[in-house]
């Protein structure tokens, strides 16, 4: 989202009376131009590197809204959905199950059964996991008497089955986020001892295994080291097909995880950039013997999200002038409770929503919520703000107000798609989500059941 395009849209998110004193005193805007173009950017990139088919499966954690999963869904993407809700969002969007891919680390029974009737890829996790699809599915397994390859019956879509592994590379910059480390919780640890063989003799003994997965993420890892994930994959499927003596392993899903600059407006790196590391580092991945399954989330829609927040008040306590905003927690989770890790980029704009000039002055960005840490942004240099002032916290379009976490039973926020002509044409303003209401909020804590305790 460029600054210009930016400034539009909270100018007239306030003109508009979307934001306001006696209106919502929070919410989200996302810039669908700039979704439409990140989707498109990402199907170029691939496309300049191969001819073989990319299913680009969005990450449905990183944005679970419809509507954005509609819109992906209309630029040809599909959905990595890792829970039964985020499935049915992915439904709800319309997006066809031949493009949605479930990974969730523990899959229930029924939500495995769900999978396979529908027909949508999963990727297991561990060896207890397959032998949960082979006993659903019959004892040959998914495909039928085992090594036989059985057309599905009309009313079975045949679901691609893989097995995730980790790759073991290591840790980026973010420990909780890194997924490829020797004790990740995810998939198969491949250097592990006797691992790698047992994958092989797995896939050898299981000919309904035709696709190995792997999401070495996120936020902090190099782009090196996650094409040194992708290329320890690739060279496990090079192994089990010459084992197979047929090219068994067909697609390989190579996750998402590509960073995101939170320093400032740039795009960088790009879908394109990485791209161009896997093709240097893993040339035969590109080369159209296998089909590929990327999962972005976070580079595909962070930078075009933002939280739009009143400063309801602003005052001065032990000499640190202090902005007590409506963006706290609630909308921005890991920001809060790991600011180090997580810190924010703030925009400071007056009760017009015109951007805020004046010299930097030393001050916190607090939110709603009744807890000392529960701030935006500690110490920042920022014009100095006054009560009724707009706050934007940019690049939040991943993992933010769609990752609401309730706190205070503070409502989830409004959150509307945007589209800027740039000049001074008229901003539209389109509703993705409304505001939680006082009556959802009651329901969702037991409003139903309010004698259940006496
Ligand atoms: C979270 C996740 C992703 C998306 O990661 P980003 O960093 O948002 O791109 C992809 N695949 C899996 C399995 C995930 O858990």
């Amino acid at each position: 989202m460029t600054p210009d395009r930016r400034d539009q849209a909270v100018r007239e998110a306030v003109a508009q009376g979307l934001l306001g004193a006696e209106a919502e005193p929070v919410i989200a805007l996302l810039d669908i131009a700039g979704l439409r173009a990140g989707a498109a950017s990402l199907r170029a990139a691939f496309e300049q590197v191969t001819d073989a088919p990319v299913l680009h499966a969005f990450a449905v954690k990183a944005a679970p809204l419809v509507g954005v999963l509609r819109l992906l869904g209309s630029e040809g993407l599909g959905a990595e959905v890792a829970s039964p809700g985020e499935l049915a969002l992915a439904q709800a969007a319309g997006i066809p199950a031949e493009r949605i891919v479930l990974d969730s680390p523990a899959k229930t029974p029924g939500e495995l059964r769900t999978a396979l009737d529908l027909g949508i890829a999963v990727n297991a996790d561990n060896a207890q996991e397959l032998d949960r699809i082979e006993a659903m599915s019959g004892a040959a397994g998914p495909g039928g008497a085992a090594g036989v390859a059985v057309p599905p019956a009309p009313h079975a879509p045949a679901s691609t089955l893989g097995l995730r592994v980790n790759a073991q590379i290591g840790a980026g910059t973010i420990g909780a986020l890194s997924t490829a480390t020797a004790t990740s919780k995810f998939g198969v640890g491949l250097r592990d001892e006797a691992a790698r063989d047992w994958v092989v003799r797995t896939f050898l003994d299981r000919p309904w295994l035709t696709r190995l997965h792997t999401h070495s993420g996120s936020q902090g890892l190099p782009l090196e080291l996650m094409a040194a994930g992708v290329r320890t994959v690739y060279q496990l499927a090079e192994e089990i097909n010459a084992a197979a003596g047929r090219q068994q392993v067909e697609t390989l899903d190579i996750g998402g995880g590509l960073p995101v600059n939170f320093t400032s407006d740039e795009e960088i790196p790009g879908f394109a950039d990485y791209a161009r590391v896997l093709e240097r580092e893993v040339p035969g991945l590109f080369d159209g013997r296998y089909g590929l399954v990327t999962e972005f989330g976070r580079a595909l829609t962070a930078k075009h999200g933002l939280v739009l927040a009143r400063v309801e008040y602003a005052k001065r306590t032990g000499g640190r002038p202090i902005a007590l905003t409506h963006a706290g927690a609630q909308v921005a989770t890991r920001t809060v409770y790991a600011p180090g890790e997580w810190p924010v980029r703030i925009a400071a704009y007056d009760a017009e929503g015109h951007p805020r000039m004046g010299p930097d002055v030393t001050q916190d960005i607090a939110g709603p919520a009744c807890f000392a840490g529960d701030l935006l942004a500690e110490a920042r240099g920022l014009p100095l703000l006054e009560q009724g002032d707009v706050v934007a916290a940019l690049d939040t379009g991943a993992y933010y107000f769609t990752s609401h976490y309730a706190y205070n039973s503070l409502v989830r926020p409004a959150v509307y798609g945007f589209l800027a002509p740039g000049g001074d044409g008229d901003v539209e303003f389109r509703l993705v989500r409304d505001a939680q209401t006082m009556a959802e909020i009651v329901a969702e804590s037991g409003g139903a059941h309010p004698d259940a305790l006496l």
